[in-house]
């Protein structure tokens, strides 16, 4: 056969074939058109399991008359203009050819009208066939009726699950919108009969309910995290409620509900200790980072995203779920039980390495996990094991503190060392370049105090003062290198803010060594070098505590800011060696 471009309507449905693979796919699509039309109200009709009959009407902003046949026409969009725009997506669709690859496959109506349009109006597809334009008086918002999908594909339709299947599917989904969007009311109607009902007053875990039923989503814990680049919030299982599959798991990338086996690694992670082997969490995470930061156009149907910097973002991940579970845990579980799957799988060589365990503990914990049956057989389908941030640290028990200097930690493998001083640097430095954490966070001082200050430190000062602003300073200038100072952070409570200015002063003074390292962090590193407990002082069980757990959260807990370890790590291995036990686990 000589080479042909192929007629528009058969290259529709080949690509229909990526973008429709069974009735979900056309009601995900049709729900993530009403979403970006800003619809308030979104309600799904499916009779059939969607094989007769799937109908999403919204109250968005509508198609006009003029654009409605369009609209049906393959790579047009009205969210997209150029490549460029492309690097950034902030609409759910972008590709321009869910409703032409839909309408390729079904007998399809499109009925719309916009807000300030007297009537509506709508346009027929039947198998890729477009119709006349015609005018109905129809409400404000766009209506898409599919009809008898894959009636022109039979061999789609044998690959369809059961009824139920498919049927459980689109609740699935529609769900999982339900709660990425909770101020927008949701309905699914299945044969007529409501089987979601949601109320769009943005009330999260009266969708959780939905999804996991009434007494699982009141054990659900919410979690948070703001950080510099990205924001986390969601809800996770407590260690007693689990589940026998990784199912459970559910993520949003700014609104999108994506599939991404390293999230999902890096929520396993942080539960690793705490669930027998072959039991998993439950959760329902929401990312926002910034649009440049994330692919979305990995695969047709939008499900995968690809981020610019995937460490970052799975160590976020598994921090919030940590915190989430500390936070609701304060009193640390017995370590026999607890730890038990941790040292039991220790099969392989542990060193301790100079740079205290990092990369050669977190290839072995991959590789336990890799080991563990339910693990594979669950992944045996997808491509690679996802790489997890190295510099993470396991839950650890605090035993106490020593020589008013360290605490002693114990792990799922042996024992850590700490360094109060270097920790509490770490863990304020984070807070401080943390985002949303600040002005919440200063105190009013109850007088203000003036300070004379250095000439070079004034200078530092007056040309920085948004920044101390921001992280919970408020000075003024009073005088040549002189300010007034009304308020301080939150961590200097009881401190003399006359002595912390003038150490901070000092601090300020002295020459770096690295200019390249941008100002801010510069600042909050002297800040919190200045603020940070000494060695020396006794610290309560309370305060010992909440810096192991401020430490454990932190997105770099093996080191100050300057590069000192803030912890040693000694391995069960190296212990049982040391005491000349050498075991071979
Ligand atoms: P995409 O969503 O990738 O732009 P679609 O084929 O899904 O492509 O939709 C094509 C265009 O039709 C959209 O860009 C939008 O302008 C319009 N459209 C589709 N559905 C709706 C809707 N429910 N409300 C308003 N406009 C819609
Ligand atoms: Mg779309």
């Amino acid at each position: 056969m000589p080479i042909q471009i192929l007629p528009d309507a058969v290259a529709s449905q080949i690509a229909a074939g990526e973008v429709v693979e069974r009735p979900a796919s056309v009601v995900k699509e049709l729900v993530e058109n009403a979403l970006d039309a800003g619809a308030s109200q979104i309600t799904v009709r499916v009779d059939g399991a969607g094989k007769r009959l799937i109908e999403v009407a919204d109250d968005g902003q509508g198609i006009s008359e003029e654009e409605l046949s369009l609209a049906v026409a393959r790579h047009a969009t009205s969210k997209l203009r150029t490549a460029h725009d492309l690097m950034a997506i902030e609409t759910l669709g972008f590709r321009g050819e869910a409703l032409a690859s839909i309408a390729s496959v079904s007998r399809f109506m499109l009925t719309s009208r916009k807000s300030d349009s007297e009537a509506g109006a709508k346009v027929t597809v039947d198998g890729g066939q477009t119709g006349k334009v015609e005018k109905t008086g129809v409400p404000v918002g766009t209506v898409v009726r599919v009809e008898d999908l894959f009636f022109n594909v039979p061999a789609r339709l044998k690959f369809l699950k059961s009824d139920a299947t498919e049927r459980g599917r689109i609740s699935a989904l529609v769900t999982r919108y339900a709660l990425a969007y909770p101020d927008v009311r949701f309905k699914l109607l299945l044969n007529g009969k409501p089987s979601l009902q949601t109320s769009g007053n943005s009330d999260h875990r009266e969708v959780l309910t939905h999804l996991m039923g009434l007494d699982v989503a009141r054990e659900m814990l919410a979690i948070q995290l703001k950080d510099l680049d990205i924001q986390i919030m969601g809800f996770i299982s407590p260690i007693t409620v689990t589940r026998g599959t990784r199912r459970e798991l559910t993520f949003f990338v700014n609104g999108r509900w994506v599939q991404d086996t390293a999230l999902s690694a890096a929520v396993l992670k942080a539960y690793q200790q705490y669930l027998p082997v072959g039991r998993y969490p439950l959760a329902v995470i929401f990312l926002t980072i910034d649009p440049q930061d994330v692919d979305v156009n990995v695969h047709p149907a939008k499900s995968e995203v690809r981020f610019r910097q995937s460490a970052p973002v799975f160590n976020a991940v598994q921090r919030a779920v940590r915190r989430g579970l500390l936070a609701y845990m304060p009193a640390p579980v017995s370590p026999q039980s607890t730890w038990q799957t941790g040292r039991g799988s220790g099969s392989a060589q542990r060193e301790l390495d100079p740079a205290w365990g990092m990369a050669a503990d977190a290839k072995v914990e991959t590789e336990t996990v890799q080991q563990s049956p339910q693990f594979r057989s669950d992944d045996s389908q997808l491509p690679s094991q996802p790489e997890l941030p190295a510099d993470d640290l396991p839950l650890l028990r605090l035993v106490g503190q020593v020589g008013a200097t360290y605490l002693v930690a114990e792990g799922p493998d042996g024992l850590y060392l700490i360094d109060q001083y270097t920790a509490h640097h770490r863990v304020l430095y984070e807070a401080l370049l943390a985002k949303g954490t600040r002005r919440a966070e200063a105190q009013s001082l109850l007088e203000p105090v003036v300070l004379q200050l250095s000439a070079q430190s004034a200078s530092m000062v007056e040309s920085n003062l948004g920044i101390f602003g921001e992280f919970g300073f408020k000075l003024e200038g009073f005088g040549p290198n002189t300010f007034r100072l009304y308020a301080v952070p939150a961590f200097l409570t009881g401190k003399d803010p006359l002595v912390f200015m003038q150490g901070l002063s000092e601090e300020l003074d002295k020459n770096d060594k690295d200019a390249t390292i941008n100002i801010k962090k510069k600042l909050a590193a002297k800040v919190s070098r200045q603020a940070a407990i000494k060695g020396g002082q006794v610290l309560s069980r309370e305060e010992q505590q909440a810096l192991l757990n401020n430490l454990v959260t932190c997105q770099s807990p093996r080191s100050s800011p300057d590069g000192r370890p803030t912890m040693i790590h000694l391995s069960v291995d190296l212990l049982d060696r040391q005491f000349g036990r050498r075991i071979q686990r």
